[in-house]
């Protein structure tokens, strides 16, 4: 059985807002000062091109999941599973395994928008992993592995009932059918298609998304 805790205090922890021209200095004087971004999430390659990406638009408005959780006071909702599961103290524990090593560094800027979509979703499908070990953590379980350190599944841990599960996570997201029409509407092009469950959101009077309210082409397949 692994152990882990307790989580280290850190800058990264203390939640606060930021106006959109602050974002990328304050996550450089944050990342100087927390090891879970500069080792982990953001090391020096990936920071290089989440910069280069801060400074090109592109027409999915596709933007970095770090700066946009800094701006929006969430970051901590990252980088605490990291601090918790995959350090001690302040450093990066010797057993985080190669593969996660490459997989949780945000790199997903290359290609069109729908290979950005791709990167994208596999990134965040092993970020989702520690936060619901951190969710099951926060629920009183008890989390005894993790696949990121070797284990065989995702996570294993123990109820508070002493049950033990073998837990794999997935991180549906949204497809690339969804996306591409989501794509469409940005562009100002009109398409249609049906939207997958998991896309669904809650419709607006108007039948439109919230997010798609100039167009008249895309309509929820729920919608009344
Ligand atoms: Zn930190």
């Amino acid at each position: 059985m692994t152990t882990f805790g307790p989580t280290a205090d850190c800058a990264c922890l203390k939640g606060r807002e930021y106006r959109p021209e602050e974002v990328v200095p304050a996550f450089a004087d944050l990342r100087n000062e927390c090891a879970a971004l500069r080792e982990v999430l953001a090391p020096d390659d990936s920071w290089s091109s989440i910069i280069a990406d801060a400074e090109n638009p592109n027409a999915a408005a596709h933007r970095s999941y770090l700066l946009l959780a800094l701006q929006r006071g969430c970051l901590d909702r990252v980088t605490r599973p990291v601090h918790r599961f995959l350090m001690r103290s302040h450093e990066v524990r010797s057993d985080l395994t190669n593969q996660y090593r490459q997989d949780l560094p945000e790199r997903w800027f290359k290609g069109d928008e729908v290979e950005r979509h791709q990167r994208f979703r596999r990134l965040f499908g092993k970020i989702v992993e520690l936060q619901v070990a951190q969710w099951l953590t926060d629920l009183g379980w008890t989390v005894t592995d993790l696949e990121a350190l070797g284990h065989r599944c995702d996570i294993a841990a123990r109820s508070p009932q002493e049950s033990s599960f073998s837990i794999e996570v997935k991180y549906l997201g949204q497809t690339d059918d969804d996306f591409r029409l989501v794509l469409d509407s940005m562009r100002g092009i009109r398409s249609s298609g049906w939207f997958g469950p998991y896309a669904a959101r809650v419709p607006r009077r108007d039948g439109l998304t919230p997010w798609n309210s100039r167009s008249t082409s895309i309509r929820l397949p729920l919608s009344s």
